[in-house]
Order: structure tokens, then sequence, then C-alpha cells
């Protein structure tokens, strides 16, 4: 009775437009389709790149035509083109954050995850408050995050209470460190989704952003590995589960699809451009961030051997087209990747990854840094560098690590960081609190390389915020930066 009153149909169907989603089948293949085949003139390609670039959204039109760029020297000029929007929208910043699997209980059996609950080779349980409280710990204590996404199967076990303990639980852990004491300051939540009032409950708690992945936008595959007999056999309660949040006033959501589960991956693209367009529409906000993990193999799912994939082309491909077509969205990209990989994506479209990752239930207390046990885990991850390393690889790249939690503890989250974003405003905050809070973690936690490393790209920052902020900010800024050198934690702007 528990599976059978989750899903309540009346916050389906007030969202739905005579009847209808918003997600037309027949309308995205048209789209594509008109695209399809041809390839668009290189003038035509860079009236919509300007577009971008003045960091307006692109139509779905506009959208389908990029993603049919085939052209070397026209994808290298988007490439580049993605890479202004970029800095434009969030400069040299790189945002982290680390996955925590508080559970893999599941009452869902889909056909492509280690977790489903047919899956009798994968071994389950749900963590205690004490093993969450040790988690939390060492990520905050030992590694040095300050931001996490905790992750949840859907079961009776792991309800929405269980979800407000573990997060109230990770909020208050605290663990010394050379200057004081580290904590997470931004607990971002990836479960499954849940009703109007539940959601309620959780923005009360305190959460950051509510992420659902939709994994596929096209029916027929969706209805092919979801059964129709679990909660996550119907696809409205998912695809709405972002309507609820925003209207529960949870108003930083994350979306996202898996690639590869359907063969076009160009729909799934489109499906997350109409997703945001549709919540921009009724909500005046989009998703926060959009996320495009690729399906990876896991313990005992055959499924996942039938599946195509992306190449990496086509996924760099899209990684272009999706920074060019919502400029000011965050855009995630995780372990799941190699290295190499990831930080070429990053270098032009991503803004966030994740880095000492633990992907098995219990693993950052249990497991050696950087050792994987795949019976406990979802997929097997490609980049399995710690925190430090990363940040030192960034730094000598030129690029900062951000550790703020600013903007949601000062309010500033939904319509209110969108239009921040937009304007250009959200950048100011964002530059100086990434110097204080990136100053804070290398006094902390960083090795003698990371360090140096990091060192020239504060000077650099330093410098910028010298030549382009008023004397009064300037002034401001350092004072607090001085602070915080001088052992104080946690001052924002
Ligand atoms: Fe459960 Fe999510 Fe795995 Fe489906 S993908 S079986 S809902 S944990």
């Amino acid at each position: 009775s528990w599976i059978e009153n989750r899903i309540k149909q009346d916050e389906i169907d007030k969202y739905l437009d005579g009847g209808e989603d918003f997600i037309n089948t027949e309308e995205i293949e048209s789209v594509l389709a008109g695209a399809e085949g041809k390839e668009p003139d290189p003038a035509r390609v860079r009236e919509i790149i300007a577009k971008s670039l003045n960091v307006e959204n692109l139509t779905p039109q506009e959208t389908a035509e990029l993603l049919n760029v085939t052209n070397p020297d026209m994808l290298a000029e988007m490439q580049e083109a993605a890479l202004k929007v970029k800095k434009k929208v969030y400069d040299n910043r790189i945002v982290t954050f680390a996955p925590l699997y508080m559970a893999n209980l599941c009452v869902n059996n889909c056909a492509y995850c280690g977790f489903r609950t047919d899956n009798e080779k994968s071994s389950r349980r749900a963590l205690s408050m004490e093993e969450v409280k040790k988690e939390a710990e060492v990520l905050a204590g030992r590694i040095g995050h300050k931001r996490l996404i905790v992750v949840y199967g859907e079961h009776p076990s792991t309800d929405v209470n269980y979800v407000a303990d573990t997060i109230n639980t990770v909020y208050s852990a605290k663990m010394p460190t050379k200057n004081g004491y580290g904590s997470i300051r931004r607990v971002n939540v990836n479960m499954a989704p849940i009703q109007i009032d539940e959601l309620k409950y959780l923005r009360d708690v305190g959460i950051g952003t509510y992420q659902v992945f939709q994994e596929t936008y096209h029916k027929p595959t969706y209805a092919n590995v979801h059964p129709p007999n679990t909660i996550k056999g119907n696809y409205r309660w998912r695809l709405y589960c972002m309507h609820r949040a925003l209207e529960a006033g949870v108003d930083d959501v994350g979306i996202g699809a898996l690639f590869g589960l359907y063969e076009n991956w160009k729909f799934e693209v489109m499906g997350l451009l109409y997703h945001s367009i549709e919540l921009e529409d009724k909500f005046g906000i989009g998703p926060h961030t959009i996320s495009f993990p690729r399906i990876e193999p896991a313990v005992n799912t055959p499924y996942v051997s039938q599946c195509k994939g992306v190449s990496n082309e086509d996924f760099e491909r899209l990684v272009t087209v999706v920074r060019l077509a919502v400029p000011h969205t965050g855009l995630i990209i995780t372990c799941r990747e190699d290295s190499e990989f990831k930080d070429k994506c990053l270098s032009y479209g991503c803004t966030q990854t994740d880095a000492s990752s633990q992907i098995g239930i219990g693993g950052y207390a249990e497991l050696a840094e950087s050792t994987q046990e795949e019976m406990r885990q979802q997929f097997v991850l490609g980049d399995t560098r710690s925190l430090d390393k990363m940040i030192g690889d960034y730094a000598e790249k030129g690029m900062i690590t951000s550790f703020c939690t600013a903007g949601y503890r000062c309010g500033r989250t939904g319509k209110c960081i969108m239009n921040l974003l937009k304007s250009g405003e959200e950048g100011k905050f964002c530059k100086l609190n990434a110097v204080i809070t990136f100053r804070e973690w290398l006094d902390d936690f960083a090795s003698e390389r990371t360090k140096q490393l990091g060192e020239k790209v504060i000077q650099k920052e330093i410098q910028e915020i010298k030549e382009k902020s008023p004397e009064k900010v300037y002034q401001q800024f350092m004072s607090n930066y001085q602070r915080t050198l001088n052992g104080e934690r946690d001052i924002y702007f």
C-alpha cells in the first residue's frame, strides 16, 4: 500500500495542458527532422551563436539547427563560443561537490540499474544516523568538501522522514581541521519524485538543489526500461516533480537525462530544453543545473550491454549545444567520465563536478580513498582523483575551485539567482566568495603542490578584483580576505 499511495494523480493532472504533457514526441521528432540532414549555413550558425553570446536562451528550432552541425570548423567555432558564454556567466570558476549515497534500497526495477529490486547480487542497506555522521565527518574534515549531493533509492525505509533526518545529521556534523572545524554547508538532494507536502517539509529542513533526472524523455524507451507496475513506471509522475517542487517553494531544481538509454542523444537534448522552457514559462525559473550522465555498466545489468551509448565526439557536441542553448544554467559532469575527458568538457562548457567520490554505501568511512567496490555501487567510476589532486590540476589551468555556498544561505536562489546570473551581477558576488572560500580550503586542506598552484590563481584573482571593483568593494573584500588568512572561517558576501 505504500507503493500504491505514492502517486497523487491530482498532482499530475493540475499541470497538464488539455490532458497533454509538455513533452510531445512527434513535435520533437519533427523539429529534429526539419534540421536533420541539412548542414546549416555558417552564417545562420553564427546568427544563432550571437544570441547565445548575448546570454539569451535558444529556441528548440535554433537548438536543433546547432545539433545538426557536423562541419569541424563550425563545431570548433561553436565550442569557442561556448567557452565565451561560460566565461561571461561563470568566469573561470568550477564548483565541486561529493555524492553521498545514503541507501541503495529500492522498490523500482529499472533495467539499467544495479540497485533494482530484482537484483539480488547487489548488497542492500540504508546508513544509520551514526554512519551518516561518520561519512559527513570524512567528507568535511578529511577531504574538505562543503557541498554534497545526497542520494537515495525509493523505498519505505528511506521515506521523506529518513531523508530529513539524514540531512539534519549532515548539517550538524563537525570535524576538527587545522583552523577550527570543517562542515557541510549545502546539501543537494537526488531522490525519487515526491509529493508537494513532502517537498515543503524538505524545503523547511533546508535542502539545496532538488535533483531528479527523467532518465529518458523518449516515452517508448521510458516504458521499455521502467516496468509499468512500479512507481517509476509512471512517466508523468516523474516529469512533473519539478513543477511540484517549485510550487512547494523548493526553488533550485536540477534536471537531467541518462544518455545512452535512448539511442538518439539529440532527442534527449531537446527533452532537456523543452523541460527548461516549460519551467521558465510556468514558474519564471529555469533549472538551476542540468546533468547528462552517460550510461555505465553496473553489477548484473545485462540491459546496459545492449545500449549503444554516446561517443565522446557526440558528447562534446551535446555539451557545446546545451551551453549555448541555456547560457545561464549550471552544467554538471561527474566522475563517471574519465579525468581527461571530464576536464575537457569543464574547460569550455560544464561548471560543476565531483571529486574524491565514493558511490558505495558507507564508502567514505570504510574504504581507502580512490578504492571502488562494485557490489556496493550503482555503477563504476571513471575519475577517481582526489579533490586535492583535481583542484591542483585545475589551478594549473588557471581555474579556481569555488566552495561558495553563500547564495543559498543569503536567499540568492531560484528566480533571484537566475536574474542575477542573467544580468551578470551574480558573478561579482561569486568571484569574491570564490577567492575567500578557496583561500580557506588551501589553508585547511591543500597539499604543498596544490597550495603552490592555488596561490598563483589567488594572486591573479585578487589583482582582477582590484582592477575591476569599486574601491569600497575591494576594501571590504581585502578585509574579509585578511580575516580568512588569520583563521576566521565561513565569511561571505
Ligand atoms: Fe531504483 Fe533509481 Fe535504480 Fe531505478 S534507477 S532501480 S529508481 S535506484
